[in-house]
């Protein structure tokens, strides 16, 4: 295992990593626990190691550095996290009542596109690995000195592209970390397959699939990648979601005023959502520089809300948490570095 991360490997894997360096199989359950309990960033941490061992066992953890953190009057906490090879993700922390939430990236940049997306607009560089995806967790964690009890895949980059790290992230979330899999949502705005690739992984996940438009042709003018993918198939894909795994499907839905908040559009989404027991999450559009979006008023954003409830459709309106701090996932980062090289 030598120059892969130890974290995202289960108790087993670490037990036999130590064997395999002559250790005994309790350094296995040690490990485990400085690594996900203690939050470790070196081996060097684990006092209970071997002093020899912890400093000549060529092994690297695989966390991140803070580069830049800012916390909101809200309490949000948003970070730059900087992986190994300079690579810069977005991470936020959100703290509500008992709860403490994840916004986590799963790519650096995202290939989709998405022409009111800040990351969209930044372009793509790689997947992140399984261990810099657990990382984001255990940093929030450590900082805000507090469990993280819920995640939503929905910051930098598309999941569904990176289905195999996010999957065995999830698994080691709950193995290793502690974490329900039932607090945690997988945001996409789809890809032909993926959707059932996840169903196949039978994960108590809620699947999230942001819409943004609730016609084909309206939907590849702000979602350029969906071309392919007609928005028929799409939903096909979420009811095969939710019969395959008993779970939701919520729906998101970024409001443009004057592009997507018309009376037709609500009545269209309504049609389209029409006969599935979820909920649909309207996101007043944030503004970007790269963008001539405009975001709706609060009394547009309601008329639209209503327009929905009217026609049986479960739906509410997203707040935007630390905004202060510096608005959206992915929004942050653009004020560091705004293309990936
Ligand atoms: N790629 C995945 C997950 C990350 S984006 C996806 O698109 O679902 C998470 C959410 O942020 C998406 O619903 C996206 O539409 C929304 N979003 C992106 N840019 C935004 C902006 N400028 N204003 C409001 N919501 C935005
Ligand atoms: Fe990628 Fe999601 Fe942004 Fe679209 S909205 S570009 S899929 S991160």
């Amino acid at each position: 295992m030598s120059g892969t991360a130890l974290l995202g490997q289960s108790q087993a894997e670490l037990t036999a990593w130590a064997v395999a360096q002559g250790q005994p199989a309790y350094r296995g359950q040690q490990l485990h626990q400085g690594i996900y309990r203690q939050r470790v960033r070196s081996l060097g941490e684990i006092s209970v190691l071997p002093k020899t061992w912890r400093e000549t066992a060529a092994a690297d953890i695989g966390r991140s550095q803070v580069t830049l953190r800012q916390v909101a009057p809200d309490g949000t906490h948003k970070y730059l996290l900087a992986m190994a090879d300079g690579a810069i993700v977005e991470t936020v922390g959100i703290p509500s009542r008992d709860r403490l939430t994840v916004c986590a990236s799963t790519q650096v940049g995202c290939p989709m596109g998405c022409t009111f997306c800040a990351t969209g607009k930044g372009g793509f560089a790689r997947n992140l690995a399984l261990h810099e995806i657990l990382d984001q967790v255990l940093t929030v964690e450590s900082d805000m000195a507090q469990r993280v009890s819920h995640l939503v895949f929905m910051g930098m980059g598309e999941p569904l592209l990176n289905l195999d790290n996010v999957v065995a992230a999830i698994r080691s979330l709950h193995r290793d970390v502690g974490m329900s899999q039932r607090n945690i949502t997988v945001s996409t705005v789809g890809l032909p397959h993926k959707i059932l690739a996840l169903a196949a992984e039978k994960l108590p996940v809620t699947l999230a699939v942001s819409l943004h438009a609730p016609n084909q042709e309206l939907r590849t003018e702000l979602i350029p990648a969906a071309k392919p993918y007609p928005l028929s198939q799409l939903m096909q894909d979420c009811r095969e979601y939710v019969q395959q795994t008993g779970r939701r499907v919520s729906f998101e839905y970024t409001l443009l005023a004057g592009t997507n908040d018309r009376p037709e559009h609500a009545r269209q989404l309504a049609e389209l959502v029409a006969g599935f027991q979820s909920h649909v999450n309207l996101i007043p559009y944030n503004p970007i520089a790269e963008a001539e979006f405009v975001r709706p008023e609060d009394r547009a954003v309601q008329v639209f809300l209503q327009a929905l409830a009217k026609r049986g459709v479960a739906a509410s309106v997203r707040r935007t948490r630390g905004l202060a701090a510096n608005a959206a996932c992915g929004q942050l980062r653009g004020t560091l570095q705004k293309k990936v090289p």
